[in-house]
């Protein structure tokens, strides 16, 4: 009878790092760039990487801008960064609509650009709540009581709830001012949760990173500056992670959570660590 054959781990083959991972799926604000500054060093780690072969891409929950705005951004800061290198919760969502709910007919509480995509995503702007199919909800910084009555009438008479993200707060120069999520919760208090959330930590940013770079999500290393979002994330899409220390997340914060990043970092330039 023939023997079954032992299995081979790959990563055992190939102990040096650098053959470990191929794509690094990095957050934005507090990892990459503090508002319109970049971390220290980031320059210099993106354009080394990127000559040994490793892909970036950069990912944000920010569902005010599309991911061309974002690229430009970081080209403007001078990291050298196309539209296709950026996927943010805009991106997952619009995706979906493309995919599977061709044509609908879509309210949206949210800013100019996300209505302006999901237009170009060939779903009909929709304001009466007995015609929406599916209710988005975003940042909206023109909310008003009236849009969170036809969200929620919309959504009772059947429509669907999805959110762009549920962040908390977002940063501003200076500190935080209240995110998408203050307006999610707004719409949910009247309608219950939403249907689906596109932002990290749920995963829809991850299948789309992955149908990008077609590499196995074992040679992907997520980096991000939060625990609740970007290391979260990347436990639920089964990816290898680094948290760094530039943004909203302490060592001392760390045993707060019931789960941990595989690596720590002072700060981005140090994944270089990770590859020699
Ligand atoms: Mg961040």
């Amino acid at each position: 009878m023939a023997q079954s054959r032992p299995k081979i781990n790959a990563w055992d083959k190939s102990p040096i790092m650098k053959e470990r991972y191929q794509a690094i799926l990095a957050d934005l604000d507090g990892t990459v760039n503090r508002g319109e500054l970049l971390i220290d060093g980031v320059q210099g780690v993106y354009s080394r990487l990127t000559a040994n072969g490793v892909r970036w891409l950069f990912l944000s929950n920010n569902a005010q801008k599309m991911a061309e705005d974002l690229a430009k951004k970081l080209s403007d800061l001078g990291l050298d960064v196309t539209s296709e290198q950026v996927i943010n919760s805009a991106s997952a969502l619009i995706s979906s609509l493309e995919k599977d709910h061709a044509g609908a007919r879509v309210m949206v509480l949210g800013a100019p650009k996300l209505i302006r995509g999901i237009q170009t995503a060939g779903a009909v702007i929709e304001k009466d709540p007995l015609k929406t199919d599916i209710v988005v909800v975003g940042m909206d910084t023109g909310l008003t009581y009236e849009k969170i009555k036809l969200a929620y009438l919309a959504i009772s008479h059947g429509a669907l709830f999805w959110a762009t993200n549920l962040d908390p707060l977002f940063p501003v120069p200076g500190g935080f001012h209240p995110g998408a999520g203050v307006v999610v919760a707004s719409v949910a208090t009247a309608a219950g949760p939403p249907d689906r959330v596109f932002g990290k930590p749920q995963t829809d940013m991850a299948n789309l990173a992955l149908d990008r770079l077609q590499t196995p999500r074992e040679s992907c290393l997520v980096v991000g500056d939060r625990m609740d979002t970007d290391i979260l994330f990347a436990k639920k899409a089964r990816m290898d992670s680094a948290l760094v220390l530039t943004g909203a997340t302490s060592r001392r914060n760390l045993g707060e959570y019931d789960y941990s990043p595989d690596y720590v970092l002072d700060t981005i330039v140090d994944i270089e660590t990770l590859f020699d």
